[in-house]
């Protein structure tokens, strides 16, 4: 499923770095697609990428494709930080959890009032100089 995209006009203050475990996963966003790895071990789902699964020993990996999906689990909204982050004034973090029972960090683009459990889903916002990917209300 692609995710849908916002473009912004504008440079990220920070650009997320792309190596060995993310690069895959910072690829196929700017394609409009949010990749989960998978343990080949026990099947255990993860995210953010890394070298080994949460679950348990295994080190090998498969990517699987999230359907872009979930519910809210809590937004909170930040009024105070570093310059870099402030420049657009207070913003937005949510917590979601996936339909694929991952749950994430993500730039909150919806209502700021949302309540638990409204039904989300992801987009990639893209920048002038890299992608990052967001959440908001899904659509009834
Ligand atoms: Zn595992």
């Amino acid at each position: 499923m692609t995710l849908p995209i916002i473009n912004i006009n504008a440079d990220l203050p920070s650009v997320p770095r792309s190596g060995h475990f993310t690069r895959q996963f910072w690829q196929a966003l700017g394609e409009g697609r949010f990749l989960l790895q998978q343990c080949t071990a026990c099947t255990a789902l993860r995210f953010p990428p890394g070298s080994i699964c949460t679950e348990c020993p295994g080190s090998e990996t498969l990517w699987t494709e999230a359907n872009g999906r979930g519910t809210l689990y809590a937004l909170t909204t930040v009024h105070a930080g570093p310059p870099a982050l402030m420049r657009d004034g207070p913003y937005t973090r949510a917590i979601v959890d996936l339909d694929e029972g991952v749950r994430l960090i993500a730039e909150w683009l919806g209502d700021p009032q949302a309540r638990f459990d409204t039904p989300i889903e992801l987009v990639v916002t893209r920048y002038t100089n890299g992608c990052l990917f967001g959440a908001r209300s899904l659509a009834a």
